[in-house]
């Protein structure tokens, strides 16, 4: 009989554990920049820290590629450090990148300013049309970025169409899979050759670390991190620990904020208060079925905008209780946020509204708290918002 192949639960409490040290069920932080050489023959094989390669890193990278179903993977020490490690691997001076509009401001803000100060240069497809990307590619193609859900819109592009398009022209489909997690979404088993975190966010889950991660093909992988050994944005040991165990409890968190935001979305949708809002769990948002057909959960993020000016919108941060105004996400704390003034304030204000982020959109992190609690406040908040707009 063979053994069966472990479920993403049981990977994420078990893959990457053994050898136990000295029978600890919880691998310790290994606190020791270097290590003895041994019969190291590369630079990139002595141990040290910023190798990447202490047993912390190491226990990490295989628990991340079995979630990912991927033959390899590394940790960073930002998702940044990991998007910009992975593009400046991939790419050279004179190289054309593809990517999907509405990207998360950090990353629009890499490829449209820093990879394009390096001669890197790149244009934005159109997700809605999919057979106008050929047009788009020119020789010096080399790859195309997307995210799996888009930050703040939550819109999900067609993933798989995205994937074959980048195999049929020869190009790396690579992917930022934040958002949908592997417990919604594993995109390596769709085509996509690599796929990075910002592990700050779901992967560790406790609004305690920075920390980035990418997961591939061996070689691929293997070559980011002698790009990520020179450039060193390591992640620490004790980061590294904490992320471990923030791993384990992945799928119950994140199926739990599956659920909340749900209700959370489909509350404010019925809300008189409420203009619109944006969940891919919505039966009328535009990208529901593609999402309903490639994702196990719809995800723990999504953005409104309220029915009043943007004055309704301060009274309504002003009146909210549970929930933290504070930008990032994933973790158990509800979190709220004006994506024009945080994740994407450093883009020009007509460049935001172009991508249909307006001004007073509210993104909501969904936490961990009871739903029922979290749709009182919401309700109390907005409530306060209308109130004072009447008076
Ligand atoms: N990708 C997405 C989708 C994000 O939302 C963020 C941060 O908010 C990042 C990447 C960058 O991650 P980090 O803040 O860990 O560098």
């Amino acid at each position: 009989m063979s053994t069966p192949s472990p479920r993403l639960e049981t990977l994420l409490v078990h893959a990457g554990e053994e050898p136990r040290v000295d029978g600890a069920v919880t691998l310790p932080v290994f606190q020791s920049s270097t290590y003895e050489s041994g019969d190291a023959s590369s630079y990139h094989d002595l141990r040290y820290i910023r190798l990447n390669n202490t047993p912390n890193h190491r226990a990490l990278h295989a628990k991340l590629a079995a979630l990912e179903g991927t033959e390899s993977a590394l940790v960073f020490g930002s998702g940044m450090a990991a998007l910009s490690t992975m593009l400046l691997t991939l790419l050279r001076p004179g190289d054309h990148l593809l990517a999907q509009p509405g990207l998360y401001g950090g990353t629009h803000e890499l490829i449209v300013k820093d990879l394009a100060a390096l001669g890197i240069e790149h244009d934005f497809l159109d997700p809605d049309d999919p057979a106008g990307w050929d047009r788009l590619v020119r020789p010096a193609t080399r790859l195309v970025h997307c995210e799996a859900i888009t930050n703040p819109l939550v819109r999900v592009i067609d993933l798989p169409a995205l994937a074959a398009f980048a195999k049929r022209r020869g190009l790396i489909a690579t992917i930022d899979a934040t958002f949908a997690t592997p417990v919604n979404f594993r995109p390596a088993a769709h085509g996509f050759d690599l796929v990075m975190h910002s592990a700050t966010k779901y992967l560790n889950g406790h609004s305690d670390i920075v920390a980035g991660s990418v997961a591939g093909p061996a070689a691929l992988v293997d070559a980011i991190r002698h790009k990520l050994n020179h450039l060193g944005a390591a992640l620490d040991p004790h980061a590294c620990f904490l992320l471990q165990r923030g791993l384990k409890t992945l799928a119950v968190r994140v199926r739990a904020q599956n659920q909340s935001a749900l209700a959370l979305a489909e509350h404010l949708a019925a809300h008189p208060a409420v203009a619109r809002v944006h969940y891919p769990g919505l039966p009328s948002n535009p990208d529901h079925a593609r999402a309903r057909a490639l994702f196990q959960g719809f995800g723990g993020m999504l953005s409104f905008e309220l029915a009043g000016d943007d004055a309704a919108v301060e009274r309504f941060l002003a009146a909210l209780r549970l929930p933290i105004v504070a930008p990032s996400l994933g973790g158990p704390e509800t979190l709220v946020t004006l994506p024009a003034r945080s994740s994407h304030s450093g883009l020009d204000p007509s460049a935001r509204r172009a991508q249909g982020i307006a001004d007073g959109l509210v993104r909501v992190s969904v936490g961990l708290e009871a739903a029922e609690d979290l749709l009182e406040d919401f309700d109390q908040a907005l409530s306060a918002a209308r109130v004072a707009r009447s008076g």
